[in-house]
């Protein structure tokens, strides 16, 4: 492995001249505040006491606050990390360092996410697709043979959506170890999973990219708040390009203070995990269930008899469940978040009588 950086990122990011907010020229403690041309006299939701803080003034364009407290919980560093307006800004802010339009290319996996491929097009950047196996584990061999000097990124989910599976470690680390661009292992679902997160190797492999978000396991997929964990270096790259507000104030003071309640986020995952687990063996045992994949994640790949028909049946009851039997390896397949117990019950007492 040859990995260098300073070849992967596009020539007119290595040029840019990065805005310049007046929050980022002036660090310290001050008294008046003059630079921004914020409104002064506060906002109308002042007085609301719906949080401590006004509104009026521009938040910390780089979010120190909240990273410090996730880099404690996450046992890393606040400098390695980039926060994201969601998921999706990570990915779009990688495409934009690291692909050149109409030039280079990156490798995706399917049956897998589908921003990635949509990021891809609306950057005018090749998305070459390998399927995963039908074991929905990495085709290495092909992997191998559709890199090319082009190549910038490959985009892994593990667990992956919609299969619920984990990826291989051994396959990942054969990727990391043999391809200069950048590795980047979506993991939106690790709190789901038995398997152990990458980010403890950040230090090891210099071209992984670790993305994690609040909208899962975290319960807060409103804030619209991801995570890019990589070298200090690669989120150096990230911070230049990224609009200068991306994260508003009050999204940082939210997952501030949920921050503060990690254990309750602990006892909803393993309330979530007892769901699931219930909600498998009731589909197993109906006769329209042809398979229910093993899951690491909040929801259950299933393959079904006349999947689109069920799926239509369970919309005019008012349950909407994802149709994926459209989608490659996915033949007949619905993709169905665990619910609440109430919610999993009605859902298992339709299907019952379809
Ligand atoms: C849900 C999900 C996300 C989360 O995206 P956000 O933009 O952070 O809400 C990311 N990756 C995968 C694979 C997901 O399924």
């Amino acid at each position: 492995m040859h990995f260098d950086l300073n070849n992967l990122i596009r020539q007119n990011i290595k040029d840019l001249q990065p805005y310049s907010s007046a929050r980022s020229e002036f660090s310290g403690e001050a008294r008046v505040f003059l630079d921004a041309n914020e409104n002064s006299f506060g906002s109308p939701i002042k007085n609301l006491s719906i949080t401590e803080t006004d509104y009026n003034r521009y938040p910390d364009p780089l979010q120190w606050d909240l990273k410090k407290k996730i880099a404690t919980i996450k046992n890393t560093d606040a400098e390695k990390m980039l926060l994201g307006n969601g998921s999706d800004e990570c990915i779009d802010l990688l495409f934009r360092a690291f692909c050149n339009p109409q030039k280079d290319n990156v490798i995706i996996c399917p049956p897998t996410y589908g921003m990635y491929k949509v990021y891809a097009n609306i950057n005018d950047v090749e998305a070459k697709e390998v399927n995963l196996l039908l074991n929905f584990q990495l085709d290495i061999k092909s992997l191998e043979a559709s890199i090319d000097e082009n190549t910038k990124m490959i985009f892994l989910c593990s667990p992956n959506n919609p299969t619920g599976n984990s990826l291989d470690r051994e396959d990942i680390e054969i990727i990391l170890n043999n391809f200069d661009g950048i590795v980047v292992i979506d993991e939106a679902y690790i709190n789901y999973s038995r398997h152990r997160s990458f980010l403890k190797e950040l230090n090891e492999y210099p071209n992984l990219v670790v993305m994690q978000t609040f909208s899962k396991a975290w319960g807060l997929a409103a804030l619209r708040l991801g995570v890019v964990f990589a070298s200090a270096e690669i989120i150096e790259v990230l911070n230049k390009i990224k609009p200068p507000y991306n994260i508003n104030q009050a999204t940082q003071e939210l997952a501030m203070l949920a921050l503060d309640h990690l254990q309750q986020v602990n006892e909803m995952i393993k309330t979530t995990i007892r769901e699931r687990e219930f909600l498998e063996n009731k589909l197993k045992q109906l006769s329209i269930v042809e398979k229910v994949y093993p899951s690491d994640t909040n929801f259950l790949l299933v393959k079904i008899k006349e999947a689109t028909s069920v799926y239509n049946l369970l919309k005019t009851k008012g349950i909407i469940v994802r149709n994926r039997s459209n989608v490659v390896l996915c033949d007949d397949c619905l993709r169905i978040t665990v619910g609440t117990k109430e919610e999993n019950d009605v859902l298992i007492q339709i299907l019952q009588n379809f």
